[in-house]
């Protein structure tokens, strides 16, 4: 697997998996994979609910970050902490000073816009993103209609609530942001529970909000949506260097490992004055979308920034404590932050295809048979016998001891297999009139299309096969 190090050396851009992104929302609706929340009132803007087929995929995604991160490693803990926290975490964490975006305002139609999103932004440093004079400057208009716009001004993108009965200022708490904090604060926690040595990591997957201000893009921006985020706690200096140089590649080829082509990832360095004020290194591992390069994944180096402001700030000591070498010191923290949402998308827009097939046009989801909703559709070619149909959920019932697999027989079989091929399921099993006799059944592939006769008994077991070659692969 050859994965694209330097931007610069990429050469042609290799173009999105789906011209329009169009064709992925409409597919996503119509076999429910994700729909607009709250739809019958209009929906709500940036929030998303995800259907039968989506929460099996979002599902499968966080499954397999899990087994990458935490079930495969002996060195990374799980943990999950609460959404809300002790408001404090946000002011030493550096949110409520500066997790922000620049906004701008149209005086005409009163629409906000993130200044970076506005057409003729795409070259501007971080540092002419907070200049005040830039919409002068480069005579920005509104985009929607000419209109003046207002200087930027920074916006927090953090939601507020109240916590107990009384809504007033000393009772305000915020949704979290990223799930980053929970593993800060809990440091000491896992640290002493689990019995882990430097270096470690803790790894989280959960629900985050952010007021974006444009959000859009399908689910890409969204307003709530799930984040995975590990940190790995390092000895200060150069083993952080060394665990982000290990990490990055790491992390990229974990997309590629699920299905994801090569060629539309690419890493891209955050430029010094572009860095998160907790970063001292940023690289993102960016995805070919269908709207341009956009960020995937990030991975930091945030060196003793939250562990030792949150030592600070708390009055707790947040050292480590060597046995080795008899040091007291705070750990510096690698991290590498992706979105379950993002990834999910990802994988989705990938692996669509549309393939002609004598003369049809087929779509099929080429997705590894581990992120696929259901691996099996079990299939009767004759729903009017009842012994096929009987033999079909018996299969089936097999088959859900250890995977999703769905009976259906609302079509003629040409139809259900291109249904289940528009959904990913990467194998059919069909039950015919000569089932009933040699007591075999037809194992067709999604992708190949080829199909294997094999006996009843051997079906679960051939399955399972099929689905160890295809993590090994
Ligand atoms: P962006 O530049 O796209 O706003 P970010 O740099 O703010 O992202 P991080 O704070 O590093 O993102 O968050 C880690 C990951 O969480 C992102 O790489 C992305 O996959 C996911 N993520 C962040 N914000 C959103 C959002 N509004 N909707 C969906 N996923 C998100």
């Amino acid at each position: 697997m050859s994965i694209p190090t330097d931007p610069a050396a990429l050469g042609a851009d290799p173009g999105p998996a789906v011209a329009n992104l169009e064709t992925i929302v409409s597919l996503a609706k119509r076999r429910g994979f994700v729909y607009p929340s709250s739809e019958i009132y209009g929906g709500i803007n940036a929030v998303w609910d995800y259907g039968p087929l989506g929460v099996e995929l979002k599902n499968n995604v966080k499954r397999a970050w899990w087994r990458a991160m935490v079930q495969d490693r002996d060195d990374i803990v799980g943990l999950d902490a609460g959404i809300l926290m002790h408001p404090q975490v946000w002011v030493t964490s550096g949110h409520v000073g500066s997790f922000s975006d620049p906004l701008v305002e149209c005086a005409a139609c009163r629409r906000r816009f993130r200044l970076d999103e506005l057409p003729g932004t795409g070259e501007l440093t971080a540092t002419d993103l907070r200049d005040e004079t830039i919409v002068e400057r480069l005579g920005l208009r509104c985009p929607v209609d000419e209109g003046k716009l207002s200087a930027p001004r920074r916006f927090n993108l953090m939601f507020k609530t109240y916590m107990g009965p009384v809504e007033e200022e000393a009772a305000i708490v915020y949704l979290r942001p990223e799930t980053a904090q929970g593993s800060y604060v809990n440091f000491k926690n896992v640290q002493q529970s689990s019995r882990k040595k430097l270096p470690f990591g803790i790894a989280q997957i959960g629900k985050s909000f952010r007021n974006e201000i444009s959000p859009g893009n399908f689910v890409f921006r969204m307003r709530e949506f799930e984040q995975m985020e590990m940190q790995y706690f390092v000895r200060p200096g150069d083993p952080a260097s060394a665990a982000f140089d290990e990490w990055l590649p790491k992390r990229m080829a974990w997309y590629a490992r699920y299905g994801v082509t090569p060629s539309r990832l690419r890493f891209r360095e955050h430029a010094p004055d572009e860095l998160a004020h907790y970063a001292k290194k940023a690289v993102d591992v960016e995805y070919r979308f269908p709207f341009g390069w956009k960020e995937l994944e990030g991975v930091h180096n945030r060196g003793d920034f939250d562990l030792g402001n949150h030592a600070k700030s708390s009055g707790e000591n947040l050292e480590y404590f060597d046995p080795a070498t008899e040091e007291h010191f705070i750990p510096w923290i690698v991290e590498a932050a992706a979105g379950a949402d993002r990834a999910a998308f990802t994988f989705l827009i990938d692996s669509y295809r549309e393939e002609q097939v004598r003369d049809e046009t087929r779509v099929v989801l080429r997705l590894h048979p581990d992120l696929a909703p259901y691996k099996v559709a079990v299939l009767p070619l004759l729903k009017k016998r009842p012994e096929i149909v009987e033999l079909c959920h018996r299969i089936k019932d097999d088959l859900r001891r250890d995977v999703m697999a769905v009976y259906d027989d609302t079509a003629a079989i040409g139809k259900l297999y291109r249904r289940q091929d528009e959904i990913g399921t990467p194998w059919c099993v069909t039950v015919d009139v000569e089932s009933l006799e040699d007591g075999a059944v037809t194992v067709r592939d999604r992708d190949s299309m080829t199909q294997e006769r094999i006996p009843v008994e051997g079906i679960r077991r051939a399955i399972l096969d099929r689905m160890e070659a295809a993590r090994q692969g």
